[in-house]
């Protein structure tokens, strides 16, 4: 194939993974951030163009708790691995790759469905009229990003400090952090435990992937000689073959293989650092709500953190508005 064919099938490529991890990225972040106006503003272009039909589905999807992105989720899942047991997991056994490397991925994706599943099931902390005065007690108002005698006009309740009301979910959230639809659940005190373990789960799994899936493609391009090998270009030259060359090469022989690769790849790095970025806040006792808001109100005050420890215990054994109850 002449190189300039390659060159633009290659760059559409790229460009086609790039759109897809930054949608997947998009949608699992935060529900406030400036992305956020931005969809807004392409939602108010779209209601002019697109056909009323296909606007309340996607109105419903993006509004209103609904399991789309949950399958959309679990299909992404099921290709990547798929492609991984039909094409990589056998050949990688035969080039004798570390077979608990080899295995490694089945057990990581085993964890996170785990954690996925959790995280969508649990009660993110939700604020009723039954745990409403419990809830009002955890945390001390600042009067700056959160006021005393605050009631929400939706539920009629009394809004806890640190919490929000989820338009999508109906109700008033303990410790608020955004309402992801990858998980169709608000993430809150009750469930961030899980979606942290769930974010860091899924990234390893991909990093296990593309390690399994580098050393095969290296292991090819080392038994096959194909660094030493020469060929003849489109002009009757005879060439000794250099990377892009190689790369060229294992694109047109393994192109699902190749394209899953690229897909791990720019997955953890937007994935990567949104897990830093979210294990960050936690250290740090802030909730993605909260950094988005500090940021707008000058001399806001650095959250609620009571040291790392401190920070990490409050994540993972939250305070329950509904044990002291009983
Ligand atoms: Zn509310
Ligand atoms: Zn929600």
């Amino acid at each position: 194939m002449p190189s300039m064919e390659f060159l633009w099938l290659f760059i559409l490529y790229v460009f086609f993974l790039v759109l897809i991890v930054s949608i997947f990225c998009f949608l699992s972040g935060r529900s406030s951030s400036r992305l956020h106006h931005v969809l807004h503003r392409a939602e108010q272009v779209a209601s002019l163009v697109l056909p009323a039909w296909l606007q309340r589905c996607l109105g419903s999807c993006f509004h209103t708790r609904n399991r789309a992105f949950v399958m959309l989720h679990l299909i992404l899942d099921t290709l990547v691995f798929a492609e991984y047991t039909w094409e990589v997991l056998d050949y990688s056994l035969e080039l004798e790759i570390n077979w608990m490397l080899v295995f490694l991925p089945y057990i990581l994706i085993t964890l996170n469905l785990y954690c996925f599943y959790i995280c969508c099931t649990t009660d993110p902390g939700r604020v009723t009229r039954q745990n409403e005065s419990l809830c009002i007690q955890v945390y001390e108002y600042d009067d700056i990003m959160f006021h005393h005698n605050n009631k929400c006009p939706t539920c009629h309740l009394m809004k806890p400090a640190r919490s929000k009301h989820c338009g999508v979910c109906g109700s008033c959230i303990q410790r608020f952090d955004h309402h992801c639809v990858w998980v169709n659940n608000c993430i809150g005190a009750q469930n961030i435990r899980y979606f942290l373990l769930y974010l860091l789960s899924l990234t390893l799994t991909a990093v296990s992937l593309a390690a399994v899936i580098t050393v095969f493609l290296l292991q090819v391009v080392l038994l096959s000689h194909m660094m030493t090998a020469a060929y003849v270009d489109s002009e009757g030259h005879e060439d000794i073959a250099n990377l892009a060359y190689v790369i060229q090469h294992l694109f047109l022989t393994f192109p699902r293989i190749v394209f899953t690769l690229g897909f791990l790849f720019l997955l953890i790095l937007f994935l990567g650092g949104y897990t830093c970025f979210l294990w960050y806040l936690s250290i740090t006792n802030q909730t993605t709500n909260e950094w988005y808001k500090a940021r707008r109100i000058p001399g806001a005050p650095k959250g609620y953190s009571r040291g790392i420890l401190g920070n990490l215990k409050e994540i993972f054994q939250p305070y329950s508005c509904y044990k002291k109850e009983r």
